[in-house]
């Protein structure tokens, strides 16, 4: 059974849109190198996405592991040209990645505040 919990259905028009743990999410199939990826489904408005839709590993073309570390050094302050050169990368890279990570970290910040209780 895939934990599904960490997951939301990412269709802003479903009324169980980011409702995590919901149980309304299935896999379908899975796909990628060893099919590694999965293919999630809602169940409520039947629409399919990638769980990596929505991270910043979406679309990207790095390894998960190179990716991550990418972002590790930069969220140390190494700089873009030193992060590049200690992970093996393109600086150009590093900087795509760093842009994509931004505007995630953006949208998560907007998404929890959204959620967050009020004062009273
Ligand atoms: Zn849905």
């Amino acid at each position: 059974m895939d934990d599904l919990a960490r997951f939301c259905c990412l269709n802003p028009d479903c009324p169980d849109h980011g409702k995590r743990g919901h149980g309304n999410l299935t896999v379908p199939m899975r796909y990628g190198p060893n099919k590694a990826r999965r293919l999630l489904r809602c169940s409520t408005c039947k629409a399919r996405f990638s769980e990596r839709k929505g991270t910043p590993l979406f679309d990207a073309r790095l390894p998960a592991d190179k990716a991550a570390s990418v972002l590790a050094h930069v969220a140390e302050g190494v700089g873009t040209r030193k992060t590049a050169r200690l992970v093996g990368v393109h600086r150009h890279t590093v900087t795509r990645y760093v842009r994509r990570a931004g505007g995630h970290a953006e949208r998560l910040h907007d998404d929890l505040v959204a959620f967050s209780p009020g004062d009273e």
